[in-house]
């Protein structure tokens, strides 16, 4: 794996697809250890993490269902802040084991302000998993229940994630130079 451009700037190879394809499966043996007696709700989070939640999905061995959600950050009227809302958010949240899937969690920012969204609608558990996680960027501290990677403060693509669009079709995961 040698360097690439992607837009204007440069990346080195970080994670390898065998590297990845380790982790992802020892978290999938986690999560069907953990759920051996359960029907979990995977809510995984577009776009990023819709490669790891497909190669998490396939090696999950409960019967398990997942649903895909978009969350939008938008001004509110009379808040300062933004508000987070998830888009496409169809399936019955009461009384489920619920795990979030996200492809990274940066400053927890996104997570922080909408698992109390998720939580108003009474789970039986609400667990995270997250492939990738950057302890140092860490504002909103978010307890991820199976990471895959804990990885330096710099910026990634590859494996669903993107850089204006573009690199998320990528098997490894680069680093930015
Ligand atoms: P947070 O709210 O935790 O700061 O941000 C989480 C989101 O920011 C992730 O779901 C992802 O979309 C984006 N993000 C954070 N760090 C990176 C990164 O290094 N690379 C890419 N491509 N996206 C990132």
């Amino acid at each position: 794996m040698a360097q690439i451009k992607v837009h204007d700037k440069n990346f080195i190879p970080y994670l390898s697809a065998a590297e990845i394809d380790t982790q992802v499966q020892r978290v999938a043996d986690e999560i069907n250890r953990d759920y051996s007696n359960k029907k979990p709700l995977f809510i995984a989070i577009l776009n990023g993490a819709f490669i790891f939640a497909a190669d998490l999905f396939k090696k999950i061995d409960v019967e398990a269902e997942i649903c895909f959600i978009k969350l939008a950050s938008y001004k509110g009227i009379k808040s300062t802040g933004k508000v987070i809302t998830a888009i496409g958010l169809d399936a019955e949240i009461y009384g489920r084991d619920v795990i979030i899937v996200e492809d990274i969690v940066d400053t927890g920012k996104t997570l922080s302000q909408f698992l109390p969204q998720l939580e108003h609608q009474h789970p039986a558990s609400l667990k995270i998993t997250s492939l990738l996680h950057k302890p140092e960027a860490m504002i909103h501290p978010i307890k991820i229940d199976y990471l895959g990677f804990t990885i330096p403060n710099k910026f990634v693509l590859g494996y669903g994630l993107d850089y204006d669009g573009l690199g998320r079709n990528i098997k490894e995961i680069y680093q930015l130079v």
